[in-house]
């Protein structure tokens, strides 16, 4: 008999902005020793995180937490401008691992604010992300639309001059949806020509389009508060594959795999290759056959570290 085959997308895991936060963490404890401390998880991995406190990363979710005279590192997520200027006060070393593309989002949330625009931004309430882009201006100034029916019903203070930003890691059908949503009440909206969706999530996305009609299940590597791998697991779901979320290995259930015969395998932009080897193992343990990579959209994306930290690369 014939047994499972796996299919690898690819790319997956790892983008540009996680892999330079994870070394500005290692390379601020070789530069200044431990414990270094980080605003919120900096990628949202449980294993990465776990691994990073193991060497002496401590993180926090308040400036209460943090000693005076300490380092503090700003997670990939990026983080409002109070945050920022309560570490100031305080005279704490800044190290700054808001992915640079996040980094964009916010200096175009500057601008509009400054320009006067009603400023609206599409994204999950609470993220850390979201929390961070909203804090770029002052409280109130930009009103989140979640979905299409909250994009139906927002009033703004001036219709005739809105401004839209996204979340860098929405689906991008839901984005696009939505932006259609506020094109259709605010026809002079200014923003991005599609969204601020980054290329690892588009790609990511684009990948499991690909995979997903290929096989009967996809497990999705990548922690529960991970946006980018939540979208991927609901999107193999749209797809018809059954979508799972799993953190490692070691959450795949048993009946999961009942009846399957081709399984996908893909990890979101915050969640390391080798969790992903190790499915894969796990899988052909459990009657895999054939494992193949489906290649799509190669990526060759890299990040500088911070100047402070260049000379420790
Ligand atoms: S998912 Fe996109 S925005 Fe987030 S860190 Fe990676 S490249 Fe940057």
């Amino acid at each position: 008999m014939r047994g499972m085959d796996v299919l690898l997308a690819s790319p997956r895991g790892f983008c540009a902005g996680v892999e330079r936060a994870i070394e500005i963490v290692e390379k601020s404890l070789e530069v200044f020793g431990a414990p270094v401390y980080v605003w919120h998880e900096i990628v949202h991995n449980r294993h990465v995180v776990e691994a990073l406190a193991a060497k002496g990363a401590r993180f926090v979710e308040s400036h209460d937490e943090v000693p005076d005279g300490a380092v503090l590192v700003f997670s990939a997520h990026g983080v409002s401008k109070a945050v920022v200027a309560e570490a100031q006060r305080r005279g704490l070393k800044r190290i700054d691992a808001t992915c640079p593309l996040v980094t964009k989002v916010h200096l175009e949330a500057m601008r509009y604010h400054k320009l006067g625009y009603s400023l609206i931004l599409i994204g999950h309430k609470g993220h850390p992300e979201v929390v961070g882009t909203m804090g770029q201006a002052p409280e109130g100034a930009i009103q989140l639309v979640q979905n299409v029916a909250e994009a139906a019903q927002i009033q703004v203070p001036h219709p005739d001059k809105a401004a839209f930003l996204t979340q860098t890691t929405l689906s991008v059908d839901e984005a696009r949806d939505i932006v259609a949503a506020l094109r259709g009440r605010f026809p002079a909206i200014q923003g991005p020509a599609k969204d601020d969706i980054c290329y690892a999530t588009q790609n990511r996305q684009n990948a499991i389009r690909g995979l997903a009609p290929k096989v009967d299940a996809v497990f999705v590597l990548g922690s529960p508060n991970s946006s980018n791998s939540s979208r991927l697991k609901e999107l193999a779901s749209t797809l018809g594959a059954k979508g799972y979320l799993v953190e490692s290995a070691a959450d795949i259930r048993p009946e999961w795999l009942d009846g399957v015969r081709r399984v996908g395998v893909t990890a979101g932009a915050s969640a390391p290759e080798h969790l992903v080897q190790e499915v894969v193992r796990v899988l052909r343990e459990k009657g895999g056959g054939q494992v193949e990579e489906m290649a799509s959209t190669p990526e060759h994306v890299t990040f500088p570290l911070p100047p402070e930290l260049q000379a420790a690369r």
